[in-house]
C-alpha cells in the first residue's frame, strides 16, 4: 500500500470524520495490518465496527481502496453514509447508468475517490481489471468474506472468481470481514484467496449490549405485544418461520392497534422493497419478517428482535438476534419457541442429503437444547462459538436476570415427571402429561381414567405452564424423547436411569410472574447505562428532526445520525458548535451540515424546560 501514515494519525481520521474517540476491540489491530499491507481476516460479530477497520485506513492512503460488498441494494446505504461523514465514496452497479458510471471512473482518475464499493461480479470483469491495474489501487477490502466458503451460511459462487486478486495484483493487500465464526469458514476463505500470512484477527462473540429472554411459547401474540409494549417508539423486527405466520402476525398485530409490515418472498417486488424502505427510514417502527429480511440490513438503531419461531440453529439466531443494538446502545433479543418448531425444521430439514441432514440435525439439536438450557444465554452462545465469557451472571438475559436458579431437588421432580410418563404407558405428549401432573378434571383424563393415576394432581402446585416447561427441558437434556406422528414422550436409556436414582437433571425454578421485566424494576444493566444523563424528552425530539431530514435527503435516518449520538447529545445538549463537536458520532462534515438545526431544538428545548445546557 502507497501510505506512510502512523497509526496516530488513523486516530485522527477516526475522530475528524466519525467523531469518535475511541476505538473498539481489535479495530486499531485491524487497521494496522491494512496500513502495514499484511492481508488479514477479520471475525467481529455484527455491529463490532468491521467497515471502520478499511474505511478509516482507505482515506489515509494515497490510492483507491477496493470493497467487495455482495449487496447492490447496499451499496448506495453503505456511500451515502461515508459521504454523510465527509469520505469520498462511490460504487458501481448494474443500476447505474453508462453515464453515472464515465462519471465515477473520471472522479477516479482524478483522484477524488478513496474507496469504491463494487459486486464480485463485476470485479472480476476483465475491463474493471484493466482498469484498476491501470491506477493505483490502495487494498482490496472483501466484506461479508463467509461467503466465498461453502461451510458458511451463505455461499455465493461468484465470491470464488476472487482468487484471481492476489495473482493479478500481487503485493496489494487483501483484507476479509465477516462476523461468521467458525474456524473452518475462517481457515477457507484465507486458502481459497490465497492469502499470503494473513493476520488473523477473532474478537469476542459476545454482544454484551444485548439482552436475552428465551420462554416457551404459551400465547404467541400474547408474548409478542409485551415486548412492543415495552418498546413503543423503537424499531424492532419479528421474526417468523413461515410466510403464513409473518401475514398472520402483521395483521393480528395491527388489528390491535400496532403499526407493522410484513415481508417475506412471497411478497410482490415492489410491495417488500417499500416496507422494507419504510423500515429503514422510521416510516414503521416495526417489520414481521421470514429471514429473507435483514441481510444487507445495515439500520444500526434495532432495539429489539422477535423470534416468534424457534431458528435452525444457534449460528442464524446469533445472525438474526445480531440485527439488535449495532450502534452498542442496548437492544433486547426475545425467543419464543416451542417443540413443534424442533419439528417443523426437522421436516423441513428432511430433503437434505445423508451428511449435510446429519449436520442441520445436530445443529437444530443444538440450538433446541439452547431454548430449553438452563444456562447464561451470553455464555451458552459464546460457548457454542468456543469462546467463553467471564463474568459469572451477565446480568442481561433471562437465566441471570430472573435469577432462574435450579429447583431444590431436581432428581426428585424429574422422577415424578417421568414416573407419570410411564404411567401413562409413553402414549401421550407433553401437553396431556403436564395436564395430568397438574390434576386436570378435562373431559379426555376422566374419559381414560387417568385421574386415578398416582401421578394425577401431583404437581398441582407448581400449575400446568411451569410443568410443560419442564417437561422441555428434560427433553432438551436427554432424558425424554418425542416419538411418532403425535410426539408422544418416551423415556431414553438416561431417563430410565432417572428412575433409578441416579443422573443429574438441571430443571429451572418457575418464572417470577411478570408482564414486563423493566416494570418489575429488572432492567438489563446495559440498559441504565445507556440512558445515564440523557434528557428522554430532548432525545425524542432529536429522533423527529433526524426522521425530517433523513425524508427530505432521502437517506436512511441512521445515515444523518446514529440513536449513540443522539443520545450523546441529549446528554450534553450542546449549545455552541465547539461542544456539539464533542458529541461522539459527530465529526466535522456532520457539524457543518447539521450543527445549526440540532443546537437549535437543544436550546429550545433546554430554555423551555429549564434545562442545563453543554453538560460537560
Ligand atoms: P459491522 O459491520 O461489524 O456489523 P458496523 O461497521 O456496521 O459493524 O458498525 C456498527 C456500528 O458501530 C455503526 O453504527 C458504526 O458507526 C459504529 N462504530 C464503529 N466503530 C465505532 C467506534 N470506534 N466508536 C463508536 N462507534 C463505532
Amino acid at each position: 500500500m502507497s501510505s506512510t501514515q502512523s497509526p496516530q494519525s488513523l486516530n485522527e481520521v477516526v475522530q475528524k470524520y466519525w467523531g469518535y474517540d475511541s476505538l473498539r476491540p481489535l479495530q486499531q489491530e485491524a487497521m494496522q495490518a491494512v496500513i502495514e499491507n499484511r492481508d488479514s481476516v477479520v471475525v467481529l460479530p455484527t455491529g463490532g465496527g468491521k467497515s471502520l477497520c478499511f474505511q478509516a485506513p482507505a482515506v489515509c492512503s494515497s490510492g483507491l481502496a477496493v470493497v467487495v460488498s455482495p449487496l447492490i441494494s447496499l451499496m448506495k446505504d453503505q456511500v451515502d453514509a461515508m459521504t454523510s461523514c465527509g469520505v469520498p465514496a462511490a460504487c458501481v452497479n448494474s443500476t447505474h447508468s453508462p453515464d453515472e458510471r464515465r462519471r465515477v471512473i473520471d472522479d477516479i482518475i482524478s483522484g477524488e475517490i478513496k474507496l469504491l464499493y463494487v459486486a464480485p461480479e463485476r470485479l472480476v470483469m476483465e475491463h474493471t481489471l484493466d482498469f484498476l491495474q491501470s491506477i493505483d489501487v490502495s487494498f482490496f477490502a472483501i466484506d461479508e468474506a463467509h461467503c466465498i466458503s461453502e461451510w458458511g451460511h451463505d455461499f455465493r459462487p461468484e465470491y470464488r472468481s476472487l482468487k484471481m486478486l492476489k495473482k493479478e495484483f500481487p503485493g496489494i493487500g487483501v483484507h476479509c470481514y465477516t462476523a461468521t465464526a467458525t474456524p473452518q469458514v475462517r481457515n477457507d476463505i484465507s486458502q481459497q484467496l490465497g492469502l499470503i500470512d494473513p493476520e488473523v484477527l477473532v474478537g469476542s462473540f459476545d454482544r454484551p449490549n444485548l439482552s436475552y429472554q428465551v420462554e416457551r411459547r404459551h400465547d404467541r401474540l400474547g408474548q409478542i405485544v409485551d415486548v412492543l409494549d415495552r418498546h413503543q417508539g423503537e424499531s424492532g423486527i419479528i421474526y417468523c418461520i413461515s410466510r403464513k405466520n409473518v401475514d398472520e402476525i402483521s395483521a393480528s398485530l395491527n388489528s390491535q392497534g400496532f403499526k407493522t409490515l410484513p415481508y417475506h418472498a412471497g411478497l410482490d417486488d415492489t410491495v417488500r422493497k417499500k416496507n422494507q424502505e419504510a423500515f429503514i427510514q422510521e416510516k414503521t417502527d416495526i417489520i414481521v419478517a421470514t429471514v429473507a429480511f435483514g441481510m444487507g440490513i445495515d439500520k444500526s438503531n434495532v432495539r429489539f428482535v422477535v423470534h416468534a419461531g424457534m431458528p435452525k440453529s444457534l449460528e442464524a439466531y446469533q445472525q438474526e438476534s445480531g440485527r439488535a443494538g449495532r450502534d452498542g446502545l442496548e437492544a433486547e433479543c426475545c425467543l419464543f419457541y416451542s417443540g413443534a418448531d424442533f419439528n417443523l425444521w426437522k421436516r423441513l430439514l428432511g430433503e437434505l442429503d445423508g451428511p449435510a441432514y446429519k449436520a442441520a440435525l445436530s445443529s437444530l439439536s443444538a440450538m433446541y437444547n439452547f431454548c430449553t438450557g438452563v444456562q447464561c444465554r451470553h455464555a451458552a452462545i459464546v460457548g457454542y462459538f468456543g469462546q467463553t465469557i467471564e463474568s459469572k451472571s451477565c446480568q442481561a438475559c433471562d437465566v441471570c436476570l430472573d435469577g432462574l436458579d435450579q429447583v431444590d431437588d431436581p432428581l426428585i421432580l424429574a422422577q415424578k415427571i417421568l414416573s407419570c410418563v410411564v404411567r401413562l404407558k409413553q402414549n401421550y405428549g407433553g401437553d396431556y402429561t403436564a395436564m395430568v401432573l397438574a390434576g386436570s378434571n378435562d373431559k379426555r383424563i376422566l374419559e381414560m381414567k387417568h385421574d386415578k393415576l398416582s401421578t394425577w394432581g401431583l404437581l398441582s402446585d407448581a400449575g400446568k405452564r411451569n410443568i410443560r416447561d419442564w417437561i422441555e427441558q428434560l427433553i432438551g437434556q436427554g432424558f425424554l424423547l418425542k416419538y411418532g406422528e403425535f410426539n408422544t414422550l418416551t423415556l431414553t436409556e438416561s431417563g430410565q436411569e432417572i428412575l433409578r436414582g441416579s443422573g443429574q437433571p438441571k430443571l429451572l425454578k418457575p418464572r417470577p410472574q411478570k408482564k414486563d421485566s423493566r416494570a418489575s424494576g429488572k432492567r438489563s444493566k446495559v440498559s441504565e447505562d445507556d440512558w445515564e444523563g440523557v434528557d428522554r424528552e430532548l432525545f425524542e425530539l432529536l429522533r423527529e428532526l433526524r426522521r425530517e431530514i433523513a425524508e427530505e435527503k432521502s437517506v436512511p435516518a441512521y445515515i444523518v445520525f446514529g440513536d449513540a449520538a443522539l443520545r450523546d447529545m441529549a446528554k450534553l445538549r450542546p449549545s455552541t458548535k465547539e461542544v456539539f463537536l464533542e458529541v461522539k458520532g459527530v465529526g466535522e462534515k456532520k457539524m457543518q451540515d447539521y450543527a445549526d438545526e440540532f443546537i437549535a431544538c437543544i436550546v429550545a428545548h433546554c430554555n423551555e424546560e429549564n434545562v442545563p445546557m453543554d453538560v460537560q
